[in-house]
């Protein structure tokens, strides 16, 4: 009897826990898989708005730091654009749990806050540049962007010049935002553009936009679709990355940094 009564409360205690946890159930048949997960920030500032589309874009920089710990603690290793086209090259997978660090938009808080915390804790980390819109109000310049590549810490990329869905643009324009935008970045930084990252979430870009990226000369290019990518990375198709965003749990990013997964 007492034996029953133990199992009973051990099941119960088990199906509270499910129950409590909603994103435990998802994991529990997503078993953690190896791969290279590539995360997907923007903001790194103070607490925003109350507004969700606000909030949804910014990290406070203690969080991000929190985060950096993490990802120390667990044995994570943040790497380089370098390291991941060197691993792609040679086939070499020696970097344990690797994860990228990337960054959209090269907004002017990449620079007062982003940066600061990347030389703290010496970490690489990739920007994706929007070429129109260096130095206007909220975006870096482009001393602050050469002072950021100069430190070694990160890689630039280009996020085309004007930040438009290119799915909807012509062919002729598509063009024009995937090499002009290569073009200002290597003029300004003396170094290839070997990143892409297309503007405005999942849908927005197709199979008519991606072979131009490629045919422009970018060795990487990357979505806002969620998953883990091979390590190394083959290249086949866009990187897939996972979007930590304000206010979510610890288990959210857990899920992010273990399977790729976050909640759009
Ligand atoms: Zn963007």
């Amino acid at each position: 009897m007492i034996i029953i009564v133990c199992l009973l409360l051990i099941v119960a205690g088990i199906a509270y826990f499910v129950w409590k946890y909603p994103n435990l159930r998802k994991a529990w048949f997503f078993l953690p898989r190896k791969g290279l997960v590539a995360l997907m920030y923007h903001h790194i500032k103070e607490e925003p708005s109350n507004n969700p589309a606000d909030y949804a874009f910014a990290i406070a920089p203690d969080v991000f730091e929190q985060q950096l710990d993490f990802l120390h603690k667990n044995g994570f290793t943040p790497i380089s654009a370098e390291q991941l086209f060197h691993a792609q090259k040679t086939g070499h997978k020696h970097v344990q749990k690797p994860v990228l660090l990337t960054f959209d938009d090269a907004t002017l808080d990449h620079y007062t806050h982003l940066f600061p915390l990347l030389k703290k804790h010496n970490v690489p980390a990739l920007i994706f540049i929007i070429t129109d819109f260096v130095g206007k109000p909220g975006y870096m310049t482009w001393d602050q962007i050469r002072e950021m590549q100069q430190s070694g810490l990160v890689e630039f990329g280009s996020h085309t010049c004007s930040h438009r869905r290119l799915r909807d643009l012509s062919e002729k324009e598509i063009i024009r935002e995937v090499t002009e935008s290569k073009q200002v970045i290597e003029d300004n930084l003396q170094q290839p553009a070997r990143t892409f990252c297309y503007p405005f979430g999942a849908g927005a870009f197709d199979k008519h936009v991606r072979p131009h990226v490629l045919a422009a000369g970018y060795l990487a290019d990357f979505s806002t679709k969620h998953g883990i990518n091979s390590w190394p990375w083959r290249g086949k198709k866009p990187l897939l990355r996972a979007f930590p965003r304000g206010r979510e749990t610890w288990w959210d990013f857990h899920l992010e940094i273990t399977r790729g997964r976050s909640r759009l």
